[in-house]
């Protein structure tokens, strides 16, 4: 069957009409973001924040539309808010350090009371984040994941990397999530773990373009209506960099930490601040930093070698005040482990690295416990199998 095209899409959505604007969504500019692939479509439907509540019926109407066209196999509309940023607020400028350039925003207020509601079932939420891409980002979050639940928490993975979502791929998961009465998402499961991303939508591969407001609403909504059920933990893999999304997204989910990822150079370590000053200004504490491919476990002669000037991370962790939570070294087996849907915490518990990986995540839930104010009720067991 033939691939529907964006003009098929786009002319089915002129038959939808804004009710108070009495024009159609595409003549109103509202539609972005289309992304086709494989009879799975996605879009975003630019709103007005204020009407976004009263508009659901629209977006389900758009939804409809574009669901009954021919080689339609799936709908994902999602209503974003049309914001313009901010004008920054009078009155002196706070303090920046030398490295830290991002847009001053206000410290997380009713936004992310309002945000903690969307996921009653949930105890906390965790970022883990890195300055910039390719660091190990990803890996070490499902890593994480999956020795929080090695060590016997309810563990979720949001895949919030929305613009490379690995998840998928890296928990060895396919497939569409079902829809349930209620008419949330079931998260997808895999090794205990729950999960959703958008990666379930779209093929990993597939080029998307987002702006910034159209970020925050499909995270938004992978955690408003997606049916979590209890988590201790939801782990979400934040998408690269400190720009103006992460920063958004900082603010806006009601963090309970952050973990930091972190290669041992020099100019990613400059990254990493970039990234405690990010979740610093939304005063979301930063639990520590990860140093990934810490050194080099040479596959053939079983040496170690130090080839990023390793330690970079934990010297950088105590000038700025953050703990050090361990570090992780550059190995084929972590690489193609997780690459290949089975990563090393679940598909060798008893190698070193699944070890190392366990006792980071003992700490971090240990700090988690603290934040929550809340004596470490499942005190975390490091299970050696
Ligand atoms: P990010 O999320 O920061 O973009 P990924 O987690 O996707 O990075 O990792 C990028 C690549 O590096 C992947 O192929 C991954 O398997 C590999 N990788 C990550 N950490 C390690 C490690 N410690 N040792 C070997 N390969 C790694």
């Amino acid at each position: 069957m033939a691939e529907v095209t964006e003009q098929q899409i786009l002319d089915t959505l002129k038959t939808v009409t804004d009710p108070d604007r009495q024009a159609d969504i595409v003549s109103l500019d509202m539609v972005s973001g289309l992304v086709i692939k494989d009879g799975n479509i996605g879009f975003a439907i630019e709103v007005d924040p204020d009407r976004g509540p009263a508009l659901e019926p629209l977006r389900k109407a758009a939804e409809q539309a574009v669901q009954a066209l021919d080689g339609v196999l799936s709908v994902t509309a999602v209503l974003t808010a049309h914001r313009e940023t901010p004008a920054p607020a009078a009155g002196p400028a706070p303090r920046q350090s030398a490295v830290d350039s991002e847009p001053q925003r206000p410290a997380a207020g009713p936004a992310a009371q309002a945000a903690k509601r969307l996921v009653p079932g949930v105890r906390a939420i965790v970022a883990v984040a890195s300055g910039k891409g390719g660091v190990g980002k990803s890996t070490t979050a499902v890593n994480l994941a999956l020795s929080l639940a090695a060590n016997g928490l309810k563990v979720g993975v949001l895949d919030s990397d929305i613009y490379g979502p690995s998840m998928p791929r890296m928990l060895g998961i396919r497939g569409k999530p079902d829809v349930l009465d209620n008419k949330k998402l079931k998260p997808m499961e895999n090794y205990g773990v729950k999960c959703m991303s958008m990666g379930f939508l779209v093929e990993e591969d597939t080029p998307m373009i987002w702006r910034g407001p159209m970020v925050m609403s499909a995270i938004e909504q992978m955690l408003r209506d997606v049916d979590w059920g209890e988590l201790d933990i939801l782990i979400a893999d934040m998408p690269p960099g400190t720009g103006d999304a992460q920063l958004t997204m900082a603010q806006r989910v009601p963090l309970t930490g952050a973990v930091i990822v972190s290669t041992p150079q020099d100019i990613a370590l400059l990254d990493a601040r970039k990234g405690l000053n990010m979740f610093r200004k939304v005063d979301v504490p930063v639990l520590g930093i990860i140093e990934n491919m810490s050194y080099f476990n040479c596959p053939h002669c079983g040496g170690r070698s130090e080839i990023f000037s390793h330690g970079g991370a934990k010297k950088v962790a105590e000038e700025l005040g953050m703990e050090f939570l361990g570090e992780i070294p550059l190995d084929m087996a972590i690489r193609e482990t997780s690459d290949s849907g089975q990563p090393i915490a679940v598909s060798r518990p008893d190698s070193e690295h699944a070890e190392a990986y366990r006792k980071i995540a003992a700490r971090v839930w240990e700090k988690v416990s603290k934040e929550l104010d809340e004596p470490a009720r499942q005190a975390p067991r490091i299970v050696i199998q």
